[in-house]
């Protein structure tokens, strides 16, 4: 299982975030929260998540 925002091999599949059938590690998770809307990485993870996270939110 792989995160698909970093790509990383998460050992602990109980901490992912899941989305739409889709695997956020814990860290991404914590950037996401993190970020602001004008953060450089912002649209980076906007791009990355909008077709599972937004859809999820909504
Ligand atoms: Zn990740």
């Amino acid at each position: 299982m792989q995160c698909i925002l970093c790509q990383c091999d998460m050992v602990n599949d109980e901490q992912a975030l899941l989305v739409k059938g889709h695997h956020i590690c814990t860290s991404c998770e914590a950037r996401i929260v993190r970020l602001h809307t004008d953060a450089p990485e912002y649209d980076h993870y906007k791009n990355g998540l909008k077709k599972v996270w937004w859809c999820a939110k909504a």
